[in-house]
């Protein structure tokens, strides 16, 4: 099946180089991938912090395998998806492999608290995305509360009209938003009592620079206080190291997500640690 979207060849030309043939490459495999699955998600734990790290959620994130160009990074293939108008079939695409992997994994009776979906701004500016996620969960069987869906500071600033509704919206449904990549965007703090956030995301940077830097120590502390001044769950991201994790901890962050813990994995896999680490 071809996915319909803005043509982005136009600039091709004789004289167009490597670099750009290539893009045009990618762009027309990406459109075909969507249709005959070469995509899929992997699942990351996110781990409450407290005694015996209950599982707090799982985050899908999604990989793409291409027959010829190998595995395709999200980093480039997002922003492609988002230059070229195949954005809302990728997040359509996410939102329902997420929603039906969840479903699944319940009637199994393997316990997974929620799944997080990350969406780009340009799925928030989609005024028909409360509805398209009603539907999804419905169809899935799924109660609100066991979807989040990750949108970055970008998202969140969008003077759109689509967005501010998209975001109001969603959560009138009673799914949850998490604000992701807190702290490398626009922050301004203003915006964030007036948005229906659940969650805040502290960006994976500040915790990697956590071991040698005490302005990112300072930092991290501020976030958690404004977390809990505003009553907002606070994950923190990228953690890699058992200090890192002990400073997070003595702090009272709430949740952890890091290679510490786990990587990404494909669902069986993700099933089998399950069953490792809560026997
Ligand atoms: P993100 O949402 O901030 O996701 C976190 C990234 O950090 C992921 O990279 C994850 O694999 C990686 N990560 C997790 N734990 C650690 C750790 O301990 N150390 C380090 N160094 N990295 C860690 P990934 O999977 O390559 O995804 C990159 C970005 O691509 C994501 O950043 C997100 O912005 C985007 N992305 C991925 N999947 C989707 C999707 O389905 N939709 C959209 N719109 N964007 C996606
Ligand atoms: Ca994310
Ligand atoms: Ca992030
Ligand atoms: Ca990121």
């Amino acid at each position: 099946a071809k996915v319909d979207g803005r043509n982005c060849s136009r600039f091709f030309n004789d004289g167009m180089n490597r670099v750009a043939q290539e893009r045009v490459a990618l762009e027309s495999a990406l459109r075909e991938a969507l249709g005959d699955g070469q995509l899929c998600l992997h699942y990351q734990p996110q781990m409450f912090c407290g005694e015996g790290r209950p599982l707090y959620g799982v985050e899908a994130l999604a990989r793409w395998h291409h027959p010829r160009f190998g595995n395709v990074s999200p980093e480039r293939f997002i922003p492609l998806a988002e230059e070229c108008g195949l954005i809302g079939a990728f997040g359509e695409w996410a939102l329902t492999e997420a929603c039906r992997q969840l479903a699944d994994w319940r009637s199994r009776g393997i316990a997974v608290p929620r799944v997080a979906v990350n969406l780009s701004a340009q799925n928030f500016q989609d005024v028909g995305l409360a509805v398209r996620v009603a539907a999804c969960l419905r169809s899935y069987g799924l109660s609100p509360d066991s979807l989040t869906l990750e949108m970055t500071e970008r998202a969140m600033l969008d003077s759109a009209e689509g967005v501010q509704t998209s975001i109001h919206a969603v959560h009138s449904l009673g799914v949850h938003l998490s604000l992701d990549d807190f702290g490398t965007g626009y922050s301004s703090l203003s915006y964030l009592h007036r948005l229906p956030m659940k969650e805040l995301k502290l960006d994976k940077s500040f915790v990697q620079d956590l071991d040698d830097s005490p302005a990112a120590r300072s930092l991290i502390q501020s976030v958690m206080h404004i977390g809990e001044g505003l009553g907002l769950t606070v994950v923190a991201e990228g953690v890699e190291t058992q200090s890192q994790f002990d400073f997070l901890h003595d702090r009272s962050c709430a949740v952890v997500q890091g290679y510490l813990f786990a990587r990404p994995m494909p669902a069986e896999q993700l099933e089998r640690w399950l069953d490792e680490r809560y026997p």
